[in-house]
């Protein structure tokens, strides 16, 4: 089975930046030229996740602040207190979100719902340079 592989290389501004990966994603996948496949995508580094959701204000308003309630900045964190770091919160954000996605290639587009996008949310306290590995397979 061919496998095509490429990486995305962007900037955040760290603290629950949401950046929506899609148009980057289908680009990558058309220059693959995969018909029927998948997509897959993994971010190395442990405070910053994969996933899909409605990308509109909103949304990303209310999952900033589901996760701030659940998951609080502050607290009694062992890492923190370990290893002297402030940024706990966005480890546990990131492990509980995951890491990557996997989305099915249809007619040589990722099979995504009307409204649902494929995001990057990084939960580090500090901006931050993320490389996205995607691999097209099919
Ligand atoms: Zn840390």
């Amino acid at each position: 089975m061919p496998t095509h592989s490429s990486d995305l290389r962007l900037n955040t501004a760290g603290d629950g930046d949401v950046i929506d990966l899609t148009e980057r994603v289908e680009a990558i996948v058309a220059d693959a030229g995969v018909q029927d496949g998948a997509v897959s995508l993994f971010v190395p580094g442990s405070t910053a996740a994969i996933t899909t959701m409605e990308f509109e204000r909103g949304g990303i308003h209310d999952l900033r602040a589901t996760l701030d309630r659940l998951i609080p900045r502050e607290g009694e964190y062992e890492h923190n207190r370990l290893n002297r770091d402030t940024n706990s919160h966005a480890h546990i954000r990131a492990a509980i979100v995951g890491p990557s996605e996997t989305v099915p290639v249809r007619d040589g587009r990722p099979r995504l719902g009307i409204w649902q996008q494929i995001v990057l949310v990084d939960f580090d306290d500090r901006p931050r340079e993320r490389t996205v590995v995607v691999t097209v397979t099919g």
